[in-house]
């Protein structure tokens, strides 16, 4: 079983297992059973439509040339929908574009009839009272796109005539927060904005009170296929662990990459697109993510569920002279997209996750390490309850 030791005190050790995400005190060799994340399908993201007011310069749908006028018919659909088996063990559906709010009686009407949880993702130009009420009697979360606090940090965001849409987005934010709408704001990595991307995400926090700040690099398209912001990336992830205690939001992008070592469990994929989640397009087709399956390339041929099942790092690190079997991210990485991997490094695996994962998992140990170090923790010998963890880790 592969471990990494560190010495507490001359006495103590603890020890890490980086492919169960587990942690022992004293005790080097303690029975592990693995406890992976379920795989059962959860999660629908519905594609009403593909149309948008808007021409973001880094945006996918624009900027692989898949967009087209059809738009579903969400209160068809749904006899169909609620009628089959796999749809009834659906908790989530995130509701993804184009841009949905061009289709608010849809969104409505799913308001109206799903039980689980809702969200979608808006460029928030749209958002009149109307929807602002609605949204604040449901469950509902609305998620906005945001590169930064400014006006100057959103220049990439612009409408079909070229004009910004950052005046009409503060206004859109401005009514979730009159009407108490539960909302996050999504920003894109830019080369221009990356270097101050924490300090924006600290301002976003302190003058918008968001429930979470995601903050992802951008997906591959034929126009910005930049490969180097992965360093950069990783420094703001990084600055945003260290001050974790200073931001009120949430930023997923450092929950999914830390809670499995929190929770003592193992990620095999970080997308569920051939197990926990699947997607549905305007014309009713029902495939697993609309960059991988895009009828315009031979990726949906390329990339079969059996590849994905090989090659996550779990199985790859089973062979011992791999990088994944000497990870310290093992089971914490899950790979990052197939599609970036594929279009960026032509494998599976988006290599970035290998330059992001690893430092931040290491931070995070140390961390648990000081702690135990400098502070004390009575733990019996043996493996330590990931709750115990989960604490050190967040405090
Ligand atoms: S493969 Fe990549 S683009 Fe597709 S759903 Fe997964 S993370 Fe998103
Ligand atoms: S970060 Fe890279 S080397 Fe580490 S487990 Fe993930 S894919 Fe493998």
């Amino acid at each position: 079983m592969k471990k990494v030791e560190y010495d507490l005190d001359g006495k103590n050790k603890l020890y890490f297992f980086p492919e169960y995400n587990r942690f022992s005190f004293n005790d080097s060799n303690p029975e592990i059973i693995a406890d992976y994340y379920s795989d059962s399908l959860v999660k629908l993201r519905l594609e009403i439509s593909h149309l948008c007011n808007g021409r973001c310069k880094y945006c996918l749908v624009y900027g692989n040339n898949v967009e087209k006028a059809e738009i579903l018919d969400v209160k068809e659909f749904w006899k169909y929908l609620v009628s089959q088996e796999w749809f009834k063990n659906i908790k989530k559906i995130f509701i993804i574009g184009g841009e949905p709010l061009l289709h608010f009686d849809e969104i409505s009407y799913i308001i109206d009839n799903f039980n689980g949880k809702i969200s979608f993702s808006t460029n928030g130009t749209l958002i009149t009272k109307e929807m602002a009420k609605k949204f604040s009697e449901s469950n509902v979360k609305v998620y906005i796109s945001l590169d930064g606090p400014e006006f100057e940090d959103n220049v990439n965001r612009v409408y079909t005539n070229k004009e910004f849409m950052y005046p009409d987005i503060i206004k859109g934010i401005n009514l979730l927060k009159e009407y108490n709408v539960k909302f996050g704001i999504f920003m894109v990595a830019t080369p221009e904005t990356v270097n101050r991307a924490a300090d924006m995400i600290f301002k976003l926090d302190e003058k918008y009170s968001p429930i979470r700040i995601g903050y992802n690099l951008p997906h591959w398209t034929p126009g910005y296929k930049n490969n180097g912001l992965a360093e950069e990336f990783r420094d703001v992830l990084l600055d945003l662990y260290k001050n974790r205690k200073r931001i009120k939001a949430e930023i997923p992008q450092l929950k999914w990459r830390l809670n499995p070592l929190c929770e003592g469990k193992v990620k095999k994929f970080s997308c569920g697109l051939h197990t926990t989640q699947t997607t549905i397009l305007p014309d009713k087709s029902i495939i697993r993510c609309s960059k991988i399956d895009n009828e315009k390339d031979d990726l949906k041929l390329r990339v079969t569920n059996e590849l994905l099942d090989k090659n996550s790092p779990i199985e790859l690190a089973k062979d011992t002279k791999s990088d994944c079997s000497k990870c310290i991210a093992l089971a914490c990485c899950g790979g990052g997209c197939p599609f970036d991997g594929m279009k960026r490094f032509n494998c599976l695996t988006d290599k970035r996750e290998c330059i992001i994962t690893p430092p931040l998992v290491k931070m995070a140990i140390n961390n648990v390490v000081e702690k135990f170090k400098n502070q004390e923790i009575s733990v019996p010998n043996g493996l330590i309850e990931p709750d115990i963890i989960n604490k050190l880790l967040w405090s």
